[in-house]
């Protein structure tokens, strides 16, 4: 009743979700007490949850944020989702994201902007932009996001709340729409690292159902977030600590490092030379995969589709008017039109065009054009190829670094969170939020953003703590010496 009557209250100022059930929601609260009562209750239990809407709930809408999916409902339960379930966690609602999961603002969704509870005039961050307010503003224990470039930590250094993105492989993505599939993990966003914790504890482990699913046993999370050992090992990388960085921040991440360093912690100065093409080699990449793994929304298998009769009238009138041009036309212009008109869609073609044309926003249609282009014949070997090396070397920079660190630190993100509105024509300064988060991402390890301070603007911000892959319970440990 809290989290509905904080919903009812907050939601319409943060447009934080975009579909809740209050009633399934009390019944299985219901369910769920029976349970606690007669001692079988599960380990989430009564643990009101809210859900990224780009992860399937049997039953409930799937919308990514798009025009594209308005009417989409999930057939099937994603695994996170059953695990959730089987532990009696009770899901309350979706949660607002940027469409597809692609952005850093939330402002590109079909739903309206999600605002910053900290600050109404303020992004929350992107693109679980959701996820992250909804836990600031009360309206859910925890959630679920997506990071496929930084969207669970970024906002949640925004919004001054715990994120954590799992190493890529440690939970399973079966029923996680794909953005890019060689990077897309979800993750827990919670009040504390514990609670994080108790999340990923339940969520991960191998799933036959995703083919990169990794067999390797998961950890104790929970006792690494409760038990956290101060004598690490922390990697402090000059990259992460220059140009750009807001001076606040960074004079606040390093008093919390010298607070760490006292307590006995041993901050190490680590290289990690091929960060600087993080942004550029992920933007080749991940709308690479996204061009492909979005072509199934062709408004015949899938999603919107445009109206066919307006569709059918169209194309009358364009072969009509051709025809007439035809007519009249002589000499070069009469070749012209007549392979004009040889060239016209068919119906199937132009359904198809028409239905992406209006169901895409026009981010996504940056990315799909972007993504098209790095791919084309020609172009391959320049980018695509030249990315995927790049990618390589710096998993082999983090690689080398955690030879002789624990734990390796940065701020979240360079800034706290900026006005609504100022980024949205600038894909370009959008992108270079994701300065810091993102290279995690292309080396597929894990990473926590846990709030350290408040910035004289009044805004949260964010430390960032990454280690190697399935090493979650060294992120936990730092996490929870800095909360
Ligand atoms: N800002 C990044 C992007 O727009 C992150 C997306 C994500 O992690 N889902 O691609």
């Amino acid at each position: 009743e809290h989290y509905i009557r904080q919903i009812e209250d907050q939601n319409p100022k943060v447009n934080a979700y975009v579909d809740t059930d209050f009633d399934a929601a009390r019944t299985r609260a219901e369910e769920v007490q029976k349970k606690i009562d007669n001692g079988t209750s599960g380990k989430l239990a009564g643990v009101v949850m809210g859900i990224k809407d780009v992860i399937s709930e049997r039953g409930k809408k799937l919308t990514c944020a798009s025009k594209m999916l308005e009417s989409f409902e999930s057939v099937y339960d994603a695994t996170v989702i059953e695990r959730l379930k089987n532990e009696d966690a009770i899901l309350i609602g979706r949660l607002n994201m940027d469409e597809f999961a692609m952005g850093s603002a939330n402002e590109y969704s079909n739903f309206g902007p999600v605002k910053n509870p900290h600050d109404p005039t303020k992004v929350p961050g992107g693109s679980s932009g959701g996820s992250a307010a909804a836990v600031a503003a009360d309206m859910a224990m925890v959630t679920l996001g997506s990071d496929t470039g930084g969207s669970i930590r970024q906002p949640a250094s925004y919004c001054g709340v715990v994120g954590l993105k799992p190493t890529y492989g440690r939970v399973s993505r079966y029923g996680l729409v794909a953005f890019a599939s060689s990077f897309d993990c979800i993750g827990p966003l919670a009040h504390s690292v514990e609670d994080a914790a108790r999340v990923l504890e339940v969520i991960a482990g191998f799933d036959e159902m995703d083919n990169t699913s990794s067999q390797i046993e998961k950890e104790d999370y929970v006792y690494a977030a409760q038990n956290p050992r101060k004598n690490i090992k922390i990697g402090v990388p000059d990259e992460f600590f220059g140009e750009g960085l807001d001076e606040e921040i960074k004079t606040g991440v390093n008093k919390v490092l010298e607070d760490l360093e006292a307590d006995g912690a041993e901050l190490v100065p680590v290289k990690l030379p091929h960060t600087k093409y993080g942004i550029a080699t992920y933007y080749v990449l991940a709308t690479a995969e996204a061009s492909s793994n979005l072509a199934r929304y062709d408004g015949i298998r899938y999603g919107h589709r445009a109206d066919k009769d307006e569709m059918l009238d169209e194309l009358k009138k364009e072969e009509k008017a051709l025809k007439e041009q035809f007519e009249i036309a002589e000499g070069d212009a009469k070749v012209e039109i007549q392979e004009k008109l040889a060239k016209l869609d068919t119906p199937l073609i132009r359904l198809y065009k028409k239905s992406r044309t209006e169901g895409f926003g026009d981010e996504v249609k940056r990315r799909i054009m972007l993504g098209t282009y790095v791919l084309s014949a020609g172009y391959y070997d320049a980018y695509y190829g030249k990315a995927q090396k790049v990618r390589r070397l710096i998993q082999d920079d983090y690689k080398e670094a955690f030879k002789n660190v624990d734990v390796i630190v940065s701020p979240t993100a360079p800034t706290t969170a900026f006005e609504l509105g100022s980024k949205q024509d600038d894909p370009i300064q959008m992108y270079l939020n994701d300065v810091y988060t993102i290279s995690a991402n292309l080396a597929g390890i894990c990473g926590i953003s846990v709030p350290v301070g408040t910035h004289s603007n009044g805004l949260p911000y964010g430390i960032q703590f990454v280690a190697d892959s399935f090493q979650e319970t060294k992120i936990l440990n730092a996490g929870r010496l800095v909360e």
